[in-house]
């Protein structure tokens, strides 16, 4: 097969990933014609597809034969597409070729399971090794890891990639059991803790480092060896929505329970996408994308916001997110005897829960109360959304007064009800599609 149509075939089976976007990169160069490669200057910078994915680097699988049967995959071995396979020296090629011409700021690389776990994540370090030791590689490196690979395997490519991922798929045990019955969920959080302790390790390293270089220029001493690298940009895991009947409660729960457990830089939601030849075990629909894009706020909550997963989807509301309005302004109308929060007194934690501030913001407040008193223009100057932000707000010149009852919230914020296309008018536009490098 020729090296465009197993592109074609290898980079569309590699779309249903999220997880590639590639915050934490080491800083790296090639200043002074050193390797080739860079995740410094303008950064990893990153395009998005219009659905919201990452699209960046060269997103591409060594292989979609896959000897599992995750039902909800359409690489699984029961799956009849047309199937393509890349040899190491391809996928080395390509990314340098991209590279060189500008397209990819990296390398985002996945399989199908072939011959063994062992046998494939070999071939995966591979890549990694060849472009890293013999190209001097130094443009973004995200692996996707097999769990039931050896450690010494996870170990190695820790030590090419900028960052690691294993998918957990599924968001209970259940699910995996009933969907992917192949995959041993106890296994992936075994490999996620490891390598949480690889990269805590390293970074231990990395900071004694640091301090003994403060020393190393005194008279006598001697300069050390570099710290070891593994995965600077941490690790991440990607969850299926809507294949199982997991509700958004047990999936932020999951979650919660990762970030938790083995320190991920990010969990990733992906909309489950109905695939032909599908198994009856799973839905006939794919669930609305911004179920995808409520989770996505809400895990935003969970990390920069304070907020508890119980929290924000609590039990009386049957377990889904809103899909009207943000997961923050749905907390904050129900609990209004949380507001109004008095711009000029209350903690950092209280403002962060006002809707409409976000962590920016919320540092320009802070920083600007230590001079003068908040006033209502002052909030103009922030450029934060002032139909969200007033009714929950007091400054020196603003009550929200009645607009704080809940009744009154929930008709001020409830989302004008979308116009009924009438018959003979254009229809509505086509739904976005994955956006491709090739054409
Ligand atoms: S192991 Fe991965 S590639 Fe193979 S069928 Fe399952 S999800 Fe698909």
């Amino acid at each position: 097969m020729i090296l465009d149509a197993k592109l074609a075939i290898l980079a569309d089976a590699a779309k249903y990933d999220a997880s590639c976007a590639s915050s934490g990169a080491a800083p790296r160069n090639s200043v002074g014609g050193r390797g080739i490669g860079s995740t410094e200057g303008s950064g990893i910078c990153h395009s998005y597809a219009p659905d919201g994915r990452c699209i960046s680097l060269l997103k591409i699988l060594l292989t979609n034969f896959c000897l599992y049967d995750c039902l909800y995959c359409v690489n699984r071995v029961s799956s009849n597409v047309q199937r393509a396979r890349f040899t190491v020296q391809e996928v080395v090629n390509l990314t340098l070729d991209f590279y060189r011409r500008n397209c990819i700021e990296g390398l985002f690389l996945s399989s199908g399971i072939i011959q063994s776990p062992d046998y494939t994540m070999e071939l995966v370090v591979e890549v990694a090794r060849v472009l890293r030791e013999e190209h001097d590689f130094r443009g973004y490196i995200h692996l996707k890891t097999i769990p039931d690979a050896s450690p010494e395997l996870m170990q190695r490519a820790g030590c090419y990639a900028d960052r690691l991922s294993i998918n957990v798929e599924l968001p209970t045990p259940q699910g995996l059991a009933a969907l992917a019955p192949e995959k041993d969920g106890a296994a992936i959080r075994r490999s996620m803790a490891r390598m949480a302790g690889h990269i805590a390790d390293a970074r231990q390293s990395r900071r004694e480092q640091q301090g003994a270089a403060q020393v190393v220029s005194l008279p006598g001493s001697t300069r050390r060896a570099a710290a070891p690298h593994f995965a600077p940009g941490g690790q991440s895991t990607q969850m299926i929505v809507g294949a199982d009947a997991a509700d958004d409660r047990t999936i932020l729960a999951t979650s919660a329970q990762l970030y938790g457990g083995f320190r991920l830089r990010r969990v990733y939601y992906s909309a489950f996408s109905p695939i032909p030849d599908a198994s009856r075990a799973l839905p006939l629909a794919a669930p609305p994308m911004v179920r995808e894009h409520r989770l996505y706020q809400a895990d935003w909550l969970m990390r920069f916001y304070g907020f508890a997963h119980e929290e924000i989807v609590p039990a009386r509301q049957g377990g889904m997110l809103s899909l009207d309005m943000d997961p923050k302004l749905a907390w904050a109308i129900a609990h209004p005897e949380r507001f109004p929060v008095n711009l000029n007194t209350a903690p950092r934690e209280m403002l962060l829960r006002v809707p409409g501030l976000g962590v920016g913001s919320v540092d320009r407040l802070l920083a600007s109360r230590r001079v003068r008193r908040v006033r209502h223009a002052d909030l103009s100057g922030l450029r934060v959304p002032l139909k969200k932000v007033l009714p929950f707000v007091e400054t020196v010149d603003h009550r929200p007064g009645r607009l704080l009852d809940s009744g009154h919230l929930q008709a001020f914020f409830a989302t004008p009800a979308r116009p009924v296309p009438l018959a003979g008018a254009p229809a509505a536009p086509a739904p976005p599609v994955q956006a491709s490098l090739f054409g």
